[in-house]
């Protein structure tokens, strides 16, 4: 080895050596962190523009370490999708997800809200995810109306007809909301999307930030709330921080907003407290 090789090698092995075992760390305590109970679901609401209620939420998935914290997904999704561990834990947020539905339907006094779940690549390429939703659908007493899911483009794209086939078993148990996530960001038509049986578009954030003044992000928000509209899609935008993009997207026909502008992603307890202060106003 090259042990007199200067600082700068030195540095640069103990940096991986650092990497390496922080990521055995995590991906051990992602093993173990299902059966301590340390993952929680956080709810971001989503706004519908047209009468300014909260009509459901997306559901966030958080990881409550013991020494380090609140984990963001940034950092642990993908350790969970490439060690296959999304399936278990997707399957465990859907339970959670419906669990709470249920609660929120027979113990309080919260309007109905449908509440959107994110799939990941591996859960949409599993033959029986249909099947699977069904079931935990079934055991927590929840109609597939108030379940809705999140796919992203690049997930549909990566095997068009395996989504399509999964997406018409997942819509045969019922299940009315289908989101295409990130839109824009990948590279699909939206006339080839349309053999995608989905019902809404979401805006990626990266187009939103730049509202209202940057030339290619209107350009871009409103060909795609034009021709969503034309397809007969719903239009949510993502990442919505500040009151001009709010603006911006209501006078443009935006169907629903999503951001910090309204709530970050939120426990729980606090979301039911923010739909019910919303709705007395
Ligand atoms: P995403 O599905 O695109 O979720 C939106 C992300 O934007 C969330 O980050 C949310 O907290 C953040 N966000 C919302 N409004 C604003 C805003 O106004 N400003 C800014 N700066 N950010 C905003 P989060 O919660 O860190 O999640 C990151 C990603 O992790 C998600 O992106 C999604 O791809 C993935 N993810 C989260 N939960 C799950 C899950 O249960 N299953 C799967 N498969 N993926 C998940
Ligand atoms: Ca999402
Ligand atoms: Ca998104
Ligand atoms: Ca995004």
């Amino acid at each position: 080895a090259k042990e007199d090789g200067g600082n700068g090698y030195r540095f640069f092995t103990s940096e991986m050596n650092t990497l390496a075992s922080d990521r055995l760390e995590m991906e051990n305590g992602l093993r173990r962190a299902l059966a301590r109970g340390e993952f929680e679901v956080y709810y971001q609401p989503k706004l519908n523009l047209a009468d300014g209620r909260i009509i459901g939420a997306e559901a966030l998935l958080r990881w409550r370490h013991p020494q380090r914290g609140l984990v963001s997904p940034g950092e642990f999704i993908p350790i969970l999708e490439e060690t296959g561990l999304i399936e278990q834990v997707g399957s465990w947020v859907l339970q959670a997800v419906c669990q709470q539905i249920r609660l929120w339907q027979t113990t309080s006094a919260l309007p109905p809200l449908v509440i959107a779940v994110n799939l990941s690549g591996r859960q949409l390429q599993r033959s029986n995810l249909a099947t699977t939703i069904a079931d935990i659908l079934e055991e927590t007493g929840v109609e597939p109306r108030f379940l809705e899911l999140e796919v992203t483009e690049s997930m549909l794209m990566h095997d068009p007809q395996c989504a399509v086939d999964v997406l018409m078993q997942i819509r045969n148990k019922g299940i009315l909301h289908i989101d295409v996530d990130d839109f824009g960001t990948g590279y699909s038509s939206l006339s080839y999307l349309k053999q995608f049986p989905i019902d809404c578009l979401k805006l990626d954030k990266s187009f939103v930030d730049g509202l209202p003044l940057d030339e290619d992000d209107i350009a871009i928000s409103q060909a795609v709330i034009a021709m969503a509209h034309s397809l007969r899609l719903t239009v949510i935008a993502e990442g919505v921080e500040r009151e001009e993009q709010l603006a911006f997207l209501r006078d443009n026909g935006c169907d629903i907003i999503q951001g910090y502008i309204i709530s970050p992603p939120v426990p729980a307890p606090a979301f039911a407290q923010l739909v019910l202060a919303h709705s007395q106003q």
